[in-house]
């Protein structure tokens, strides 16, 4: 007896144990163990000899409802199915139910929540949703001012027609960016994201960046460089670090009124010389404290006065993160609500070793 308590003790799936009663021949919850004990959280007089069913609802499609528990003979060992249970200071689980039958003619009833599943059940139904809305939304303004073309095109002057046509165009480039996003996530999923690591110039790098968003920008913001000439070259793969730095700077001005400041500062790191931290600082809407954990989920779009006006997916965070971590380095940030956000992105410099090691690396790899 003592052998299965303390089998049980140190198992981390919870486990109840139930009694056969006499004469009903229901089954009675008689102990559980310490897993359970911390999934269920609640008082002992709620479980202690009350039948199992009370306890967890059977899933309709239940292959073994507990119902007919005492009508199942001992030797049927081991069934399964899912059900919910609702815990004392929780919202309800789904769990995996397993009964297994032991020898001394007691019930063990295994119960694994499986909220990983269901999380990413969840995630894919959002995933979809949300996609299908993206594709939508450019789709449905391509079509309509193609038609309006169509049926209207020559009673249109020239001007209104290459507003129309820049419209068309406008939507494809966002379809354009909806599908390159939605395949790096797919090659992020997939673990297929290749870095080719080579020494950049951080300055250069970002002063094209900068070109190119200002360029694109329907109203101005400022932007502010201030990286010394002589920083060092940081060790990167040049088309994921501009990615990275694109969405960054580029949620900077987003997420911020015209004529506010973008800065984007790059140093080597005083206490890790091996180091360059970049940081792309805005005086925009900053992020609520509460959706900072979240921020680099993907899908995650925070309400916001912008968020509203500007087109985005929420994937951009998502693959910046996954990004840097792929070239070995981290992401951070902290914001002030209606004060702005500060994106920090550390990445290390390009050092003769770290350069001999990846050719050493790559020379090994073409050879075998
Ligand atoms: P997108 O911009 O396509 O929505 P991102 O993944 O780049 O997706 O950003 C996710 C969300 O984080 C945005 O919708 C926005 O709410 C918030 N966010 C990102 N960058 C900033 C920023 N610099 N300031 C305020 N909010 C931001």
């Amino acid at each position: 007896m003592e052998t299965l308590e303390t089998f049980l003790k140190q198992l981390s799936t919870p486990v109840l144990v139930c009694q056969q009663d006499n004469p009903s021949g229901e089954w009675r919850i008689q102990s559980w163990n310490p897993a359970f004990q911390s999934m269920w959280d609640g008082s002992q007089s709620d479980l202690i000899g009350k039948t199992p069913d009370h306890l967890i609802q059977v899933d309709a499609r239940a292959q073994a409802p507990l119902i007919q528990l005492k009508t199942i003979p001992p030797e049927t060992h081991l069934l399964m199915h899912t059900g919910l249970i609702y815990p004392a200071s929780q919202q309800a689980l789904r769990v995996k139910v397993k009964y297994d039958w032991i020898e001394d003619g007691r019930l063990l009833i295994w119960i694994e929540p499986f909220y990983e599943d269901m999380a990413l059940t969840q995630a894919h139904a959002d995933f979809v949703s949300t996609v299908s809305h993206e594709f939508r939304t450019p789709l449905t303004s391509i079509k309509g001012f193609a038609d309006t073309l169509l049926r209207y095109g020559t009673n249109l002057d020239t001007e209104q027609q290459k507003r129309f046509i820049s419209i068309i165009k406008h939507q494809a480039d966002r379809l354009t960016r909806l599908v390159e996003n939605l395949l790096t996530v797919s090659k992020i999923g997939a673990q297929r994201n290749d870095v080719i690591f080579r020494p950049i110039g951080v300055k250069r790098s970002i002063e094209r960046i900068v070109q190119s968003i200002e360029a694109k920008l329907p109203e101005p913001r400022r932007f502010k460089i201030e990286i010394p000439e002589n920083l060092p070259e940081v060790w990167a793969d040049p088309d994921k670090f501009e990615q990275v730095l694109m969405n960054l700077i580029d949620n900077g001005a987003k997420y911020s009124y015209p004529h506010s400041e973008v800065t984007i500062r790059a140093f080597v790191q005083p206490e890790h010389p091996d180091q360059i931290q970049i940081d792309v600082s805005d005086q925009g809407v900053g992020i609520p404290e509460e959706h900072l954990p979240n921020i680099f989920n993907k899908f995650s779009r925070i309400d916001n006065p912008l968020t509203r006006e500007v087109e985005g997916t929420g994937l951009g965070l998502y693959i910046t993160k996954s990004l840097t971590h792929a070239m070995g380095g981290q992401i951070s940030v902290v914001s002030t609500l209606d004060k702005g956000s500060t994106f920090t992105v550390v990445l290390p410099v390009a050092s003769p070793q770290r350069q001999t090691e990846t050719h050493l690396h790559e020379g090994l790899e073409a050879k075998s």
